[in-house]
């Protein structure tokens, strides 16, 4: 089919100064990182970094680029992000193909014949519009499986195409193989490929272009700058979370600028104000194991201790490139639904405001703030960026041992991992034995913010990043 042109559109983010690390880093670390950062943009000079993805906001890799791109800008490299236009129909295959890579076929099949045609028939429009914004020389950063049928016409046009997963399993199954299989052929003329752990690199790609760089969290965004107690209950009782009065819930954008929150989430009845909780935050996904946590919660954890449970994630409608949140969610009310009401009134299911991303981010950062314990029960997580914003807030975690978190968390020393993610009886216990032993949970929550200062802040990864586009122009 003739490639039409889509709507790409760009997502603007203004600069933030490298100099807000410079106490957080140190002396001998800060003037390592300037440094790299001055020279990179004195080597990029003349060229634009695009970024390439299909969710302007929404999940991990939107997270990581509102926080990343605004330091670049500020040192003078000209770096930009686009969206890629796609139909449902699009959206639905790459979602196949998200859970493929995650070794779960969300409807029994492989990828067939007519999926690759609407796959390669979007790609194909979007690259109309991409070629046209594009010049060669520039270097293209695509990232995930939505964006791989985009690197053939990319390189083609004399961009230097960098091609990032932030998706993968520990151990591949047939599903995960297949669903390489069929994005392998796009991605052979990248020049680079980028995979958030080791364990993650695919059979295909050969070693020399490989490299590992793992997410990061940004210590001075909306959704981790420090806030005080009382500024906490405020937003938490602005956006109807927390019962009380509406105060003054206010929280710095990252222009510097005072934002407030207005809009409130979508929920059955707050919290009492001095309810213990226990937290996840997170899109209405599958692999993230909502109706888990519930029954865990339900089962494990309300018959031994006084406590809540949070469910947060985004207004369903929201997250354009994930069309089954609206399903999930309707899955875990279900759940929630059919238990005892002395449990149910017990497990709060939000859905928090979108329309402004840092109000949205200023309301998950007081609840990861508020969590008595906050609790990541993924079935499988390519990083868990969710993880490291508790651990950076000094929080008590306990997670499973899948993907990235297990990176991110030492057992018994920064968080608890649970070996098996359909343990609920291990999860629930774990859980319990936190709120138990405040002290022992304090100890976790110290020795997790400072794992996360020494190995996943933005400077890590920009200085990382820099590396590697440097090599390749
Ligand atoms: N998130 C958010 N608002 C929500 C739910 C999630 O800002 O209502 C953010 C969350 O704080 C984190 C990101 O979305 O920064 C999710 O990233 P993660 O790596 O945990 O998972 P992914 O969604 O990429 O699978």
């Amino acid at each position: 089919m003739a490639a039409t042109r889509a709507q790409v559109h760009a997502v603007e983010t203004g600069p933030s100064p490298i100099e807000r690390y410079r106490s957080l880093l140190g002396k001998e670390a800060w003037s390592q990182f300037a440094g790299a950062m001055r020279a990179f943009a004195v080597k990029l000079r003349g060229r634009v970094v695009w970024n390439v993805n299909s969710a302007g906001r929404g999940g991990g890799v939107a997270e990581l680029l509102a926080a990343l791109i605004p330091y670049d800008r500020s040192v003078g490299v000209d770096e930009r992000w686009l969206v890629i236009d796609g139909t449902p129909e699009f959206f639905q295959v790459t979602k196949k193909i998200h859970m493929l890579l995650h070794g779960v076929s969300p409807d029994g099949s492989e990828l067939s014949p007519a999926e690759r045609a609407e796959y390669e028939d979007t790609l194909g429009r979007n690259t109309a519009a991409l070629v046209e914004l594009m010049k060669p020389g520039d270097v293209a950063v695509l990232h995930d499986p939505q964006t791989a049928g985009l690197v053939p016409a990319l390189t083609s046009h004399g961009v230097k195409v960098i091609w990032r997963s932030h998706v993968g399993v520990d151990q591949p199954n047939d599903m995960v193989r297949g669903a390489w299989r069929f994005l392998t052929p796009y991605l052979t003329k990248a020049s680079a490929f980028v995979f958030s752990r080791k364990a993650y690199v695919w059979d295909g790609p050969d070693g020399s272009r490989v490299h590992i760089i793992a997410p990061c969290i940004d210590a001075f965004s909306t959704k981790n700058q420090d806030m005080d107690g009382h500024t906490v209950a405020e937003i938490l009782r602005a956006s109807g979370i927390l019962s009380g009065s509406d105060g003054e819930a206010t929280f710095l954008r990252n222009d510097g600028t005072a934002g407030r929150v207005r809009r409130r989430a979508d929920l059955t009845a707050p919290l009492p104000i001095d309810a213990r909780i226990v937290v996840q935050v997170s899109r209405w996904d599958r692999l993230k194991d909502p109706s888990g946590v519930t029954r865990g919660f339900a089962q494990h954890v309300a018959p031994h201790v006084d406590s809540w449970l949070v469910l947060a994630g985004p207004t369903v409608t929201s997250v354009d490139d994930d069309p089954e949140q609206s399903e999930i969610l309707r899955e875990v009310r279900h759940v929630r639904d059919e238990l005892d009401s002395r449990v149910r009134d017990r497990i709060l299911i939000a859905q928090l405001p979108m329309d402004d991303t840092e109000e949205n981010a200023a309301i998950v950062n007081a609840l990861q703030r508020r969590a008595d314990v906050v609790v990541q029960k993924s079935l499988a997580e390519g990083f868990g960026l969710t993880v490291a914003e508790a651990m950076w807030k000094g929080r008590p975690v306990v997670a499973s041992r899948v993907g990235g978190i297990e990176d991110q968390v030492e057992h018994e020393r920064s968080g608890i991992l649970i070996d098996d993610p359909q343990d609920l009886k291990g999860f629930g216990s774990a859980v319990v034995g936190l709120l138990q032993d405040p002290k022992a949970a304090e100890a976790l929550g110290t020795e997790a913010r400072q794992l996360i200062i020494r190995k996943f802040l933005a400077p890590r990864h920009l200085m990382e990043q820099a590396e590697l586009i440097t090599s390749l122009v």
